[in-house]
């Protein structure tokens, strides 16, 4: 599908076309499924998306960081029509196929780290967290598991637990499962200031140690930066001093890279830019596939060999055309300029938002790598997150045809993920958006300071 790559509006948003469409839903769609935006898309390409009412969208999402490599990418596209017509399904575990093998080699070869690795494939990012669990419990024979502040990992009974949320995602759904423990995560805008990243690492050590025990615990699995939480990336030396911990202690370290992975930073993994820190096992789900449902747990063969037979697994877990798009993407990302143009967009971006920063006293800081990057909204002369103007810029951003979501646990961040494919013309018109959506905000609250008076 070929879109021409411009931000076009024809209707009010969302337009008529799709608020039939709305309606319709509303019908027959449980409400326990949100909708932030319901324009309804008909098609996508690249860096833009078009409504039923023929609107055009700037996508500073990628779906929560799945398109990394665009919209309709050709190589994607033509690897799931082309595995369509060999055949969607035998089921990996009967009558297996070469994609999921070549996806293997694909993600394996790009995984750091100096032994031999192995992976298996899932669908959700969800499962991949629930297999990691389930390998780390069997390979160190210890139930309890660690995470963090702020993370967030799925939305099954396991997962809806190891998120730092509990509400909503489990609200009411509960009893949720039990050994998970969350540690104070490094968040520089919040610790208090000077906070190494090694003294916040001993502090979530020493938390660990004293209501769990480090020999009781079979992983820590962190977001190297985390996704739904705000786009927060620990202090350097975090992550390493964690690891070394973890190794020490016979604990495994899991990287989730389910939303910092697969190129979006400008490497394969977020995990790879803190010096000295080297994962165990890596989950990886989002953007591996180019919109395809497929994830992965990737790590070291002899723990990933621990598992009898039989032990992982799925009906859909590693699907012919999921696997082929993956190996379609991993090619690409291999081949091409897609990490370099990665990190491109994140220095387009960073100039930008740095400006912003500076001149809108409601924002805090922004902060990302690469195609990651995020913006937080508080109170001005405050940390304090303001949740609702954050509501409201996003609102107007949709209004004008740019999509960036929200993140945070505090519901304070705007985040973005562009895909990739996006033009430096079309990331700047989109950042321009943002830029005069937060100055007609600050103008109407009269927060504008005298020096950011033209
Ligand atoms: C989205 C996400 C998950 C869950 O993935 P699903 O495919 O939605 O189940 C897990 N971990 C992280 C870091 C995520 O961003």
């Amino acid at each position: 599908m070929d879109i021409e790559q411009r931000r076009i509006l024809r209707s009010e948003i969302p337009g008529p076309a799709s608020k039939a469409l709305h309606s319709r839903r509303q019908q027959v769609v449980s409400n326990g499924v949100g909708a932030l935006l319901p324009v309804y898309i008909e098609s996508a390409n690249g860096a833009i998306m078009r409504d039923a009412d023929g609107n055009q969208f700037i996508d500073l999402g990628s779906g929560i960081g799945v398109v990394t490599i665009g919209h309709t990418n050709p190589g994607v596209v033509s690897a799931v029509q082309k595995q369509a017509d060999h055949f969607t399904h035998t089921l990996f575990t009967v009558t297996p196929y070469e994609p999921y093998v070549r996806a293997a080699e694909l993600l394996t070869k790009n995984m750091k780290g100096d032994f031999p690795k192995k992976a298996a494939f899932f669908v959700t990012g969800a499962e991949a967290l629930e297999n990691v669990v389930k390998i780390a419990r069997l390979a160190t024979g210890r139930n309890e598991i660690a995470v963090f502040d702020h993370a967030y990992h799925g939305r099954t009974n396991l997962t809806m637990a190891m998120n730092f949320k509990r509400h909503p995602y489990g609200t009411n759904y509960g009893p949720l499962a039990t050994s998970v423990t969350h540690a104070p995560m490094s968040y520089p805008l919040r610790d208090p200031e000077g906070m190494t990243g090694e003294e916040a690492a001993l502090r979530a050590i020493n938390y660990l140690e004293k209501r769990v025990g480090a020999d009781q615990l079979a992983c820590v699995i962190i977001e190297p930066i985390q996704g739904e939480g705000g786009f927060i990336i620990p202090a350097e030396g975090f992550l390493a001093t964690l690891g070394r911990w973890a190794k020490e202690n016979g604990i495994l370290m899991v990287s989730d890279e389910v939303q910092s992975g697969m190129a979006r930073t400008g490497k394969w993994f977020a995990c790879e830019y803190e010096e000295g820190f080297q994962p165990d096992l890596v989950t990886v789900a989002k953007g591996i596939a180019g919109g395809m449902p497929v994830s992965a747990v990737v790590g070291r063969a002899d723990i990933m060999d621990m598992n009898h037979p039989g032990g992982l697994g799925g009906t859909f877990g590693g699907s012919p055309t999921a696997v082929a798009a993956a190996v379609a993407v991993m090619e690409q990302f291999e081949d091409g300029p897609w990490l370099n143009r990665a990190m491109e967009i994140g220095e387009i971006m960073q100039e930008k938002l740095d400006a912003m920063v500076s001149r809108y006293p409601f924002l805090a800081e922004h902060r990302g790598r690469g195609a990651m990057q995020a913006l937080e909204v508080v109170q001005p002369g405050t940390l304090n997150p303001d949740a609702p103007l954050t509501e409201e810029i996003l609102k107007a951003c949709y209004q004008q045809g740019v999509i960036p979501l929200s993140a945070g646990t505090y519901g304070n961040v705007i985040r973005m993920l562009p895909p990739l494919a996006i033009s430096n013309a079309l990331l700047l018109e989109a950042l321009a958006v943002l830029d005069s959506v937060c100055s007609d905000v600050a103008a109407s609250k009269g927060m504008l300071s005298a020096s950011s008076v033209e």
